[in-house]
């Protein structure tokens, strides 16, 4: 087999939204299938006939689609190995079955076809990931009590189950390499028995880490955010959950930590993938997503950031393109999540979260005074540029003994309503004139 045979697939079950483990199985098996020129494979995995519905498809679809992840083959997509819904695969599951009843090697209970589990065989799972685990048949399928159980193929509803029909899909769909989350492991000795009983060859399994939460227990709902539409929400960027995801029980090498689909790509080895549980780092998530943000155009990170405004109930389209993109770009890499950037650039698009964070009721009438002076001399100076705007006040406060701080820190906070902002006379300077003459006229500071 050369690599561009890897045929590799994704089998969500559609009862759920997109979830950062299936984010990760999805993402690892495209990783793989571009980086070896393969096929990644998309089959909805929709036997459970009451937790299914074509809602969940749908968003686990989007929610695919927005981390940048494309497939080859699925039921949206065709391909020469469909239908790539589970359910419509019925009458193969069924005709599997009824060979193995011929061959005596399943037996039926009412409707219910079982596979009977045979005893003393010895096989050993080869994992690309976890190397390789002995089971013996007797032990692949137990009752609580350690005697064996015989594997239920067809239920009594005539529906496949999981372990049977992934095992006739795959091999069906001529797919070479199982990628999966590690909790498939102890299913996978009931799936070996079955690829046996057919005669059929194995695909090769690698089981990917176990992802914990920051309490080093495996991650769940619990730990916050669950579909990656959540993060999308939270300010997350789908170059940022990509990168971060990938580096979930891979490293890149050579200190590569940001990476872009094309990079990761190149670099990805599936043979590099470690056993080790990987935690789920919000901080590094944060690092991730802030680095993807300083990396956008300025046009992207503005219609980026925008939908984030207008959550703030800002109206951004009151503003120029160019201006709004300045402002962002002043904010130098400020930021960890676009709803962050969106909040703390808040002031460059309208003055009343300025007003309704800072009220002046700080400054003595003294200061006042004194602050007068200044910005009476600034906003008639004839040029609006920020260095001589600088200039200006370095000159002013050595001639009032001032220090540079009474004057810089209340036209700040008249200006952004914010102790911290990029330098104060760059943010006057892209407000404009007139803009900073309204707002330091608000709080009483000129006039
Ligand atoms: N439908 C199964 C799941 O979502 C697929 C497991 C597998 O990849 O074999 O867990």
């Amino acid at each position: 087999m050369t690599m561009k045979d890897v045929r590799v697939r994704f089998a969500p079950s559609p009862t759920g939204a997109l979830h950062i483990g299936g984010a990760h199985t999805a993402l690892f098996n495209w990783l793989w299938a571009r980086h070896s020129g393969g096929r990644f494979i998309l089959r909805i995995e929709d036997t459970d006939l009451e937790r299914s519905t074509p809602e969940y498809e749908r968003t686990i679809l989007d929610g695919l689609k927005w981390m940048g992840l494309d497939w080859d083959e699925g039921p949206d997509a065709g391909g020469d190995w469909g239908p790539y819904r589970q359910s419509e695969r019925l009458d193969g599951y069924r005709r599997r079955a009824v060979e193995l009843l011929d061959r005596g090697l399943a037996y039926k209970d009412g409707d219910a076809v079982i596979f009977k589990v045979p005893l003393g065989v010895e096989m050993t799972l080869h994992d690309t990931i976890y190397g390789d685990i002995n089971i013996q048949s007797d032990r692949a399928s137990m009752n609580q009590d350690g005697s064996v159980k015989d594997i239920v193929i067809i239920k009594s509803d005539g529906m496949p189950t999981y372990n049977y029909a992934v095992v006739v899909d795959d091999h069906d769909m001529n797919i070479t390499c199982v990628i999966r989350g590690e909790d498939h492991i102890s299913n996978t000795p009931k799936q070996m028995l079955l690829y046996r009983a057919f005669g059929w060859e194995l695909p090769e399994f690698a089981h990917l880490p176990m992802i914990l939460g920051a309490d080093k227990k495996k991650l769940s709902k619990r730990h916050g955010a669950a579909s990656v539409f959540e993060f999308s929400d939270m300010g997350y960027l789908p170059d940022a959950i990509f990168n971060f995801l990938a580096l979930l029980g891979w490293t890149a090498g050579n200190d590569v930590e940001i990476f872009d689909r094309e990079l990761a790509t190149t670099l990805f080895d599936l043979a590099k993938v470690t056993k080790k549980p990987a935690v789920f780092d919000m901080d590094k998530l944060n690092f991730v997503n802030q680095e993807h943000l300083k990396r956008l155009g300025a046009a992207a990170r503005r219609e980026i950031i925008e939908p984030f405004w207008r959550s703030l109930g800002l109206s951004p389209e009151r503003r120029e393109k160019k201006y709004l993109e300045d402002a962002l770009s002043l904010m130098g890499g400020r930021g960890r999540t676009t709803k962050e950037l969106a909040e703390f650039s808040d002031y460059f698009v309208d003055f009343g979260p300025v007003k309704e964070r800072y009220d002046a009721s700080d400054i003595s009438s003294d200061r006042r005074l004194a602050i007068r002076g200044f910005l009476g001399e600034l906003l008639s100076s004839p040029e609006w540029e920020a260095a001589k705007m600088e200039e200006l006040a370095r000159r002013w406060c050595e001639t009032n003994k001032t220090p540079l701080k009474d004057i810089a820190m209340p036209l700040r906070l008249a200006l952004t309503g914010r102790k911290v902002s990029p330098g104060v006379f760059e943010v006057a300077a892209l407000l404009g004139r007139d803009e900073c003459r309204a707002r330091l006229t608000h709080y009483g500071f000129v006039g």
